[in-house]
């Protein structure tokens, strides 16, 4: 196809040779053209510096990733995998009727592989990779956003051509900047133009194009993105990047270790252990910083002083969230296994993982299976959930003798979900309406919903508390585990004293 400049060019020959067949001086022309050529370089060079950032890696430069140089991170590669097949196999997508998967987002904090997923990604199904960071999108003059968005996805059709491949993996960090709620800046004409357009490509996007685009956002704020961004057949998946759990940043420094001289002495599961809250790339700089001080030190192998000595450095170097305290932990542990117990004992098998790894706000969490989608609850469902809810800081109580803060998330959605019983009219005041009840009355009531269940609670774990020490023990020992674990553990302990099977 040829481009503007070709055209220009042709012209400006064709001019010429007009020119001079018919005598004239072509003095003042050829001026004139040197103006217009200086103009047009001007104007290419306000819009170049997006084009050369655009396709280069911002790290390793065109250094392929595959998915096993990713340590940990399981959940989120077999995720993406899934989603691959939608590039590796177009044909099958399109026979099958199948709205093709355009968009997937990787959500998670800085530094724990978002980048190298996007890149093995590529690298897996054969595709050229285009990266592009939401901040290279934003420019005061209007319309340069918008235009840098089309350019971007043209060069993937462009690059997938010209390296005679099928596909293109298009990766956009910081998709927040880019993909903000509309109408939610300052200057919100520009990102809402540049947010429109990113939405016309997206859509344009099709499993018949002869270049299959997908689209790999990354984002650590997923709740400023707007919506329209992940309405159906745009960012379909959204893939939870979390920071590793003990055996994932084993796994990490195995690999960043690899390829250095390191003591056979060196343990890994304790250097693991020893750095709690470390992101993948808190790890490769661990593993960097290591080598580093065992070669001023004078030394030929990395021994375990030097990877301690690192632990330190990468901490207050990198700013790294402290661990929290022994006890801290031991809290949150003993916190954890009571929710869970408490799920487990109102429907056995609900619990599917129980970690004290902190991610967003929580401190630690349990994953519940929900047994089937509901859309109606009775009201021994919501009590049920109220009782989830306080087993928390029950538990603590019962173990430590009081309780903590960490609880009042916690209280709060048991409040709303006594709320939720009132206003439905499943309370004992009947049907009523809440806006119309004196305060009094609300609050007494909501209390009575959350006495009983914490009565109910408290009596259940109080017969338990042997096994919830036991529990949370092993629970600070791994950091995280499977409802399945969980489940065996509980039935070993109670087969220990079968005299004092739960029974509720
Ligand atoms: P993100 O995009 O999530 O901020 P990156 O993918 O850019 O993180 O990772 C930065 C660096 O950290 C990588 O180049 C790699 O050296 C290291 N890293 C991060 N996560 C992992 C991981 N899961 N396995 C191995 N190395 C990792
Ligand atoms: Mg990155
Ligand atoms: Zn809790």
């Amino acid at each position: 196809m040829p481009s503007m400049r070709d055209i220009l060019i042709g012209l400006a020959v064709a001019a010429a040779v007009i020119l001079i067949y018919y005598q004239t001086s072509l003095l003042p022309l050829v001026a004139l053209a040197g103006l217009l050529f200086l103009l047009y370089r001007f104007a290419d060079l306000r819009t170049s510096r997006f084009s050369t950032t655009v396709g280069k890696p911002l790290h390793k430069k065109g250094k392929a990733v595959a998915f096993d140089q990713i340590g940990g991170q399981e959940m989120a590669k077999r995720e993406l995998l899934e989603a691959l097949d939608f590039l590796l196999k177009p044909e099958k997508v399109r026979e099958m009727g199948i709205r093709p998967l355009k968009g997937v987002m990787l959500v998670g904090p800085p530094g724990t592989g978002k980048t190298m997923l996007a890149r093995a990604a590529a690298n897996y199904t054969r595709s050229v990779f285009v990266s592009a960071s939401g901040s290279e999108f934003i420019e005061v003059y209007a319309g340069v956003g918008a235009q840098r968005v089309r350019q971007l996805f043209s060069r993937c059709r462009q690059k997938a051509r010209q390296e005679g491949k099928k596909s293109a993996v298009l990766f956009i960090d910081e998709i927040d900047i880019l993909g903000g709620k509309r109408g939610s800046h300052s200057s919100h004409l520009e990102y809402d133009q540049t947010l429109n357009q990113f939405l016309v490509e997206m859509d344009g996007l099709n499993s018949g194009d002869e270049v299959n685009i997908l689209v790999i956002g990354a984002t650590n704020r997923p709740e400023i993105l707007d919506p329209a961004l992940l309405r159906p057949g745009r960012f379909d998946r959204i893939v939870q990047v979390d920071l590793p759990d003990l055996e994932g940043r084993k796994k990490i420094l195995e690999l960043h270790l690899k390829n250095k001289p390191v003591d056979p002495a060196v343990n890994l599961e304790k250097i693991a252990r020893e750095t709690f809250g470390f992101s993948g790339a808190h790890l490769e700089s661990l593993a960097n910083e290591a080598a580093i001080l065992a070669m001023r030190a004078g030394e030929d192998t990395i021994r375990e002083k030097h990877v301690l000595e690192a632990i330190e450095k990468v901490i207050m170097g990198e700013k790294v969230e402290r661990k929290p305290s022994e006890e801290e932990l031991w809290r949150i542990a003993v916190h954890e296994t009571g929710h869970a117990l408490v799920s487990e004992t109102i429907e056995p098998g609900s619990v599917s993982s129980i970690t004290i790894t902190s991610r967003g706000k929580a401190l630690g969490y349990i994953r519940q299976q929900p047994p089937e989608d509901r859309y109606l609850y009775t009201r021994d469902c919501l009590d049920h959930k109220i009782a989830v809810l306080l087993g928390g800081s029950i538990s603590e109580k019962l173990i430590l003798g009081n309780q903590s803060t960490g609880s009042s998330s916690d209280f709060q959605q048991a409040v709303d979900i006594a709320k939720k019983i009132i206003a439905a009219g499943l309370s004992s005041l009947g049907v009523v309406s809440i806006k119309d009840l004196p305060k009094g009355l609300l609050h007494r009531t909501i209390q009575e919903i959350i006495n009983q269940q914490a009565q109910w609670v408290s009596s259940l774990l109080s017969g338990q508390v042997d096994l919830i020490r036991d529990l949370a023990a092993y629970l600070m020992e791994k950091e995280k585990i499977t409802g399945n674990l969980f489940r065996e553990k509980v039935k070993g302990q109670q087969k220990g004293k079968s005299s004092q099977a739960v029974m509720l």
